[in-house]
């Protein structure tokens, strides 16, 4: 009898001979089929290469007709080879024609064969084809020798994922790993990019794929496993909040996986066949993974994610790698393609190299989202299964605009895009024009356009867009991006550093605004709450825990001095609110001057006009602050009971319906009734038309996202103010014909050619 290990050692051997050779690509195909054939003792060794157009085309192969490589075909699901390659598993048969699935093919002089081993050519969980051995008696293919040829095929694999077959292609039937594919998923943040596949998490690519003594890759498996299982054992034991909850879960189930001993099993099986033991894991997670493949629960799709993720860890130890040094690799046009990222992976991608990004996962919320904004880059997310169709290097196009995402695109599809981006860059070249001129409407009427701020990346945008100032700066953002609460310095020190670009324009810091939607992972009070959106959050949560609130102050307190401090309140909801912020405030101030700090020049308390109460008591409200700052985003959604965050409800409920412009009317009546400053920083003002409509009705300062300001600029100074006043005197209370307020307000600015 065969010594059952030796079969697949000495085929390996061969293989790595002829890998080496410098052969074309169809001699050393050819040269392959014939050694499996004869290693195997199979009178036939075929291979068959999935096409894009899902058609599998024979290759190579010993034993059926020469002439019939490069000719003969099988569509995906058809005969045995479809079948194998669909369902991305093996089959064994003693008698091939007796399956259901059977299809003979005259070309090929098939007919007489009985036995039949095909695997499926696998990377990465996709298949890439189907390797076939026959035999003309009736015999069952032994374990060893599925394993055997399953090992053969995954060197085939990386044959084809190099290219190596890419010269025996011919034009309009290029392989399917070549294939252009478009996702579909949600558009988080606007623009377009065209650039090359970046991966997150790098698939490891493993060349060394030959062991020379099965023993000691074994015991180089058993070290790398130990050092994994001890790592994961410490991030569990570390006591660091950012690794509570989910994360912990996760944790915990890398634990469970690394202990698996049907995993470690089938990992040892793969090096005795001869498989180094980084091809090993690579061989059984491609192979869990194509089995996984058409799971359809989402719980073990996930868990095939973390699986994915811990092999790729095994790997990294096995191969001694620290995470790379990502920077100097980068090609100047890198999309980033991530399952998911923590806000703070993204800010080390170098910003000038990077046009976009994709998510498998995410919400339009999620701190890495927010970050992506906060740089201006595309983003589109939702993208399931991208990361394991995208190969580094592959051209992509991100269109943040649809939420659509090309991979390997056609040229004429490259080439409208590329158009798309030309002119999206002329029309910034516009907006950059009007940077120059007055923020004035038509009839010289100067209105305020600020922007909205978060982070430290943003600050650039303040030039870059040519805002008159932070009209809301997010306070929280710097805790949502963070593991930990941010030390008192490092408050301090990003409001400095917010303060010195701005560059002696207006900045208007916003207290930490969270709960609701905006959770840190790390703060251990949060509570459960059945309506988030209506709980503990924002100043309701800081005059409950006075120590979060006065640290944050001392550090505004004291990066403002000299200079003045705007600040503000969100959620107020009655004004004993702002009396027992203010007494907070004030005893920060007594503080600092006991110890002689540098105090700011003066100091100009504004409260959020988030929430209807207020809307009751509009002159006491007035009266009672500096500013007030309409955050129309939360407005909105308690006005019309409508919760901000509900897909479902998006599109339902119209932001310039005429109850809610009346609001925003009264709103900023009183402001000038009672000679304060009123200014709005929802979205409201990033829209053009909507922009237009806040003018119309009184307000002389909106802040909006830097993006944005181009645009309303480019309405604003073709408005005729005056005429607008009258259109609102006409129609706010009575809209003519009944109509829709968006309808009439349109029809005001396609009057006028006035650029929405
Ligand atoms: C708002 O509610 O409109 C606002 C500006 O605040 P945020 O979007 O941060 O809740
Ligand atoms: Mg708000």
């Amino acid at each position: 009898m065969r010594d059952q290990a030796s079969g697949p050692r000495v085929l390996l051997k061969r293989l790595r001979e002829l890998m080496q050779e410098p052969l074309e690509p169809q001699e050393r195909l050819d040269r392959i089929v014939r050694d499996i054939a004869s290693n195997m003792v199979a009178e036939v060794c075929s291979l068959y290469v999935l096409r894009a157009d899902s058609v599998l085309e024979l290759y190579a192969t010993e034993g059926l007709n020469p002439n019939a490589v490069h000719l003969a075909q099988l569509r995906l699901g058809q005969g045995l080879v479809g079948t194998i390659a669909a369902s991305a598993r093996p089959l064994n048969l003693s008698n091939a024609q007796e399956h259901p699935a059977f299809a003979y093919l005259p070309e090929t002089g098939e007919e007489i064969y009985n036995s039949f081993l095909g695997v499926p050519v696998l990377r990465a969980g996709r298949t890439l084809g189907v390797l076939v051995v026959q035999n003309k008696t009736m015999r069952h293919y032994r374990d060893d020798e599925v394993e055997a040829l399953e090992t053969t095929a995954m060197v085939i694999a990386e044959m084809i994922a190099t290219g190596d077959l890419a010269r025996l292609t011919r034009p309009g039937l290029e392989l399917d790993l070549r294939r252009p594919v478009s996702f579909t998923g949600l558009s988080f943040n606007d623009g377009v990019g065209l650039g090359h596949v970046v991966l997150h998490e790098p698939r490891i690519v493993v060349t060394n794929l030959f062991n020379e003594d099965s023993e000691e890759e074994v015991r180089r498996l058993e070290t790398s496993l130990g050092s994994l299982r001890l790592s994961i054992d410490d991030m569990l034991e570390r006591r660091d909040v950012a690794f509570e909850g989910e994360h912990r879960q996760v944790l915990e189930a890398y634990r469970m996986f690394a202990n698996d001993r049907g995993w470690v099993r089938r990992l040892e099986e793969a090096i005795r066949n001869g498989l180094t033991a980084e091809a090993a894991v690579e061989k059984v997670q491609s192979d869990m993974r194509a089995r996984m493949l058409h799971m359809t629960d989402p719980y073990l799709r996930e868990r095939m994610s973390d699986f994915d993720d811990l092999a790729n860890r095994l790997l990294r130890q096995l191969m001694g790698r620290g995470p790379e040094d990502v920077a100097a690799s980068l090609p100047k046009d890198a999309i980033i393609v991530a399952r998911s990222m923590g806000a703070a992976e993204l800010l080390d991608y170098p910003r000038d190299k990077m046009r976009g990004l994709v998510l498998e996962d995410g919400a339009a919320t999620s701190h890495v989202v927010i970050v992506a904004r906060a740089m201006g880059i595309p983003v589109a997310g939702q993208m399931k299964g991208a990361v394991s169709m995208a190969e580094n290097g592959d051209a992509i196009i991100v269109d943040g605009e649809e939420g659509v995402i090309h991979l390997r695109p056609q040229p004429d599809l490259e080439a409208a895009y590329a158009e798309k981006v030309r002119f999206r860059a002329r029309r910034q070249e516009v907006y950059r024009e009007l940077r120059k001129k007055p923020s004035t409407t038509r009839d010289g009427v100067q209105v305020d356009l600020l922007m909205n701020a978060g982070l430290a990346v943003d600050l650039p945008q303040l030039a870059e867009a040519g805002a008159a100032g932070i009209g809301l700066f997010r306070t929280e953002l710097q805790f949502m991006v963070a593991s930990t609460f941010p030390r008192a310095e490092a408050q301090e020190k990003l409001y400095r550093d917010v303060l010195e670009a701005a560059r002696g324009k207006p900045v208007t810091f916003r207290t930490i605004d969270i709960g609701g939607d905006k959770v840190l992972p790390y703060f251990k009070g949060a509570i459960q709450e059945e309506n988030p959106a209506l709980g503990w959050r924002a100043i309701r949560l800081t005059l409950d825990r006075p120590g979060l609130l006065r640290t944050q102050i001392r550090a505004l307190l004291k990066a403002s001095g000299g200079r003045e401090l705007k600040l503000m309140l969100p959620m107020v909801t009655e004004l004993g609110e702002i009396a027992q912020a203010r007494e907070i405030i004030d005893r920060e101030v007594r503080h600092l001057s006991r110890f002689a700090h540098h105090l700011p020049t003066s100091l100009k308390l504004g409260a959020m006009l988030e929430v209807p109460s207020l809307l009751f008591q509009l002159d006491e409200l007035m009266k009672a602050v500096d500013f007030v700052s309409v955050g129309s985003n939360d407005l909105f959604q308690f006005v019309m009971a409508v919760d901000r965050g509900n897909t479902q409800l998006a599109n339902r409920f119209d932001t310039l319906s005429a109850p809610f412009l009346r609001v925003l009317k009264q709103i900023a009546d009183a402001g000038i009734r009672n000679h304060t400053p009123v200014t709005l920083c929802g979205e409201l003002a990033g829209k053009p038309i909507s922009a237009m409509a806040l003018i119309g009705l009184g307000f002389r300062s909106i802040s909006m996202s830097p993006a944005s300001i181009g645009p309303v600029k480019a309405m604003l100074t073709e408005l005729p103010l005056d005429e607008l006043e009258a259109f609102f005197n006409d129609n706010l209370m009575a809209p003519a014909q009944g109509l829709p307020m968006r309808a009439l307000l349109q029809a005001f600015a396609d009057d006028r050619s006035i650029p929405l």
